[in-house]
């Protein structure tokens, strides 16, 4: 190694700061300690305040300026207490990142210092909103945005060596109203599925004041050596290697997942989930994942727009801390090809206000009729919207992921396992099956077999499965925002609930009896929607053939899945249901192929670079040694003709990848013009780009297998994945 990378001095080995703060505050004293909740505005606030507050938080009612002025009072006091000196909007532009601007609680009263947070700067702010991009909904000149408080997600302090900040949840939109952001369209989609949720349960017989939808989300990462990565401009600039020759072992042995946790990684998760629960972030599991120093970590469940902002702050403080520590982690969702990628399963479910969960089977035989109900649902959405969800996870990084045989195709299906299959199936038959499904199916009244957990769980293929009483969306991103997809599955969910609702309606007009119409509905749905079902393995070429037969779309790549966003069917549900208009929606999908636009151009113009200034380099040193010791051995009279014919094939591989790099640039040189014809642009990104990056990369990797190791430039995939 060239670079000096190859040896980690001991001091990064071990870890730095903080094997010392280890529990000594108990978890409990720890939990939410950083965090403006619930019971610490029940500590702070005049009763009638917190009554006020508590209202907005659990029916949306707004909150009087009063309130707002004694609750941001109480705000302040909390953080000046804990030594905060700003305050901040913290929200989530259509970047997918977050972002925040900091006033300190400075004020000057006649010259003298204050400090100060009022209602109005609680309830509002205007960062220059400018550079965000807003997908063309505002020209430059009227640029101003507004972020505004979400008081149903806590605010927490953010800490840096010179005083913390006092961090608000917020979102953001155009003073027209426009969401600019990603968090807006989630809480409108929360609002119109709590409407419909809990419409149906009254139709059912229940009554329910509030339905959330709520989720928990496996977080996946890498974490590799900090010096490896800096010597990698491809994982530092675009999240992944362009580059890279994979390990004999790779991941073939299998022997990693749930595998031992080696104490480094264990140091660093230990001081992930003390910052999280200080943060309110209930951290639940962590565990070593399929790929080599690939882990997750995962949370209890939260009201979505909870563990949507959560997650959001789980992936800063997994970077924070990774650097702190020497470590670099990895959110992308390819960062090694060959190497299994990483997602961000979506636990998600629906609950009402005293908890309890409608995808729940459960064992009170009034609530079977009320499960299925839901279940088919689901069903109903994912076949009718299926391809809004697979355009909820499109992205450049995902395409890599997607179908790579190893996570979710882009074919969107639905897992049940047999056993609730087989109920379903039953019932759609009236098909009397063992004793328990009989009595089922025949009143709808007597307990649904129990669907246990390991009966649903086996399938990790699937993109869409339900996992005992919640679904896991797999096809979500690592780095990605779940506020898009879950939106969007919230949205699709609402139009299939209201549909089966207004069905049902119908029936029980009509003088029917309430189990035998809700049954009715049920059977009804799943008949439309069975072609969504698939419990074998989704990674076969069979799938492919059989999904074309069942008609279900199969959109392998971005610019495919992103033309949904376009299509007026979905415009139209958006509209009806009041999540976005039009013109935003045209928004999101410019802004998203223009990002995945520039990060294929990003990539490409990187991987050039390396192979000029890196790979070729290295090939030509190569090269001269073989020539050197070639004519050493002729000139001793040595028979060089296996030598020769080596130097011969090696030269072959330099011409190949020089071949490929100019490949590569005409592909980057002759594409259209992504401002004009983005759509054509990204198309071109798929069809001429990436094979000309393919076949580089193909061509580079055959000389890095052939190149003394002490003459490569960059860290190799054994360095960073088994060192
Ligand atoms: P797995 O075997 O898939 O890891 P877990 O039981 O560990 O399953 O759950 C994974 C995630 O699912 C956790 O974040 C958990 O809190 C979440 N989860 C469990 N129940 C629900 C629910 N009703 N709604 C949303 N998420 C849930
Ligand atoms: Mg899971």
């Amino acid at each position: 190694m060239r670079t000096g990378v190859g040896t980690m001095s001991q001091a990064t080995r071990s870890g730095t700061r903080d094997e010392a703060r280890a529990p000594q505050e108990s978890m409990a004293q720890m939990f939410g300690a950083d965090c403006f909740g619930l019971s610490e505005m029940q500590r702070r606030l005049p009763r009638p305040v917190f009554e006020a507050i508590q209202s907005t938080i659990r029916s949306g009612e707004k909150l009087d300026m009063g309130s707002a002025d004694a609750v941001a009072e109480a705000m302040k006091e909390w953080a000046l207490e804990r030594g905060a000196t700003h305050y901040t909007h913290w929200f989530q532009p259509l970047t997918g990142a977050t972002a925040e601007k900091h006033d300190s609680f400075l004020s000057l009263d006649d010259g003298r210092a204050i400090t100060h947070f009022g209602g109005r700067a609680l309830i509002q702010a205007e960062p220059d909103a400018s550079s965000f991009p807003s997908g063309g909904m505002r020209s430059t000149f009227e640029a101003r945005g507004y972020t505004a408080w979400d008081p149903t997600s806590p605010a927490f302090l953010i800490e840096s060596e010179h005083g913390s900040t006092l961090t608000i949840p917020s979102v953001f939109v155009s003073y027209t109203g426009e969401a600019l952001d990603t968090k807006t369209p989630l809480l409108r989609t929360m609002r119109e599925l709590s409407r419909a949720a809990t419409h149906a349960l009254r139709l059912m017989g229940r009554d329910a004041r509030r339905v959330d939808s709520t989720l928990g989300c496996e977080q996946e990462y890498f974490l590799v050596e900090r010096e490896w990565y800096m010597a990698r401009p491809d994982l530092e600039v675009t999240g992944r290697t362009v580059l890279g020759s994979a390990p004999p072992k790779g991941q073939q042995l299998e022997d990693n997942y749930f595998g031992t946790i080696d104490s480094r990684a264990l140091g660093f998760m230990g001081e992930v989930e003390q910052e999280a629960w200080r943060l309110g972030i209930p951290l639940k599991t962590r565990h070593n994942e399929v790929a080599p120093h690939q882990y997750e970590a995962a949370p209890i469940f939260q009201p979505i727009n909870v563990a949507a902002d959560q997650n959001q702050l789980l992936m800063d403080i997994l970077r924070k801390v990774a650097r702190r520590r020497g470590l670099a982690v990895l959110l992308h969702e390819k960062p090694f090809a060959g190497v299994n990628g990483s997602g961000k399963h979506n636990n998600w479910s629906m609950q009402d206000e005293r908890g309890r969960n409608l995808l729940e089977p459960g064992k009170e035989p009034d609530r079977n009729v009320e499960f299925l109900f839901f279940l088919a649902a689901v069903l109903k959405a994912v076949h009718r919207r299926g391809d809004l969800l697979r355009a909820g996870v499109a992205s450049a990084a995902n395409d890599h992921r997607l179908g790579a045989n190893e996570a979710p195709p882009a074919i969107v299906s639905v897992f049940l396992g047999q056993h609730l299959t087989e109920i379903l199936e039953a019932l759609l038959e009236s098909r009397p099956t063992g004793n328990e499904v009989k009595a089922f199916v025949e009143t709808g009244l007597a307990t649904l077999p129990e669907v246990r957990r390991d009966n649903t769980d086996r399938n990790r293929t699937s993109p869409f499965a339900f996992t005992g009483n919640k679904f896991e969306f797999r096809a979500v991103g690592s780095s990605q925002s779940t506020s898009i997809p879950m939106a969007f599955l919230n949205v699709a969910v609402t139009e299939a609930v209201d549909e089966l609702s207004d069905r049902l309606a119908k029936r029980l007009d009509g003088g029917e009896d309430r189990n035998a119409a809700i049954l009715a509905v049920v059977r009804e749905a799943y008949t439309e929607a069975k072609p969504i079902v698939f419990n074998g393995n989704n990674y076969g070429q069979e799938w492919v053939e059989e999904a074309a037969r069942r008609g279900l779309p199969n959109l392998a790549d971005t610019p495919a899945a992103l033309g949904v966003l376009e299509r007026d069917d979905v415009k139209d549900l958006f509209q009806r249901y009041h999540v976005l208009q039009g013109h935003e929606l045209d928004a999101r999908y410019r802004i998203l192929l223009e990002r995945f636009n520039r990060m294929i151009q990003i990539e490409a113009v990187q991987q050039i670079r390396m192979v000029k200034t890196g790979v070729l380099p290295a090939a030509y040193r190569q090269q001269a040694d073989m020539a050197a010791a070639y004519d050493s051995a002729t000139k001793f009279g040595g028979v060089a003709v296996a030598q020769q014919s080596e130097m011969q094939a090696y030269m072959k591989a330099v011409a190949a990848t020089i071949d490929a790099l100019n490949g590569v640039r005409a592909a980057l040189r002759d594409g259209p013009d992504e401002e004009h014809e983005p759509l054509a642009a990204a198309r071109h990104k798929v069809d001429v780009m990436r094979p000309a990056m393919e076949k580089l990369r193909t061509a580079a990797d055959t000389i890095e297998r052939r190149t003394d190791e002490g003459l490569w430039p960059y860290p190799t995939y054994h360095q960073m994945l088994f060192q």
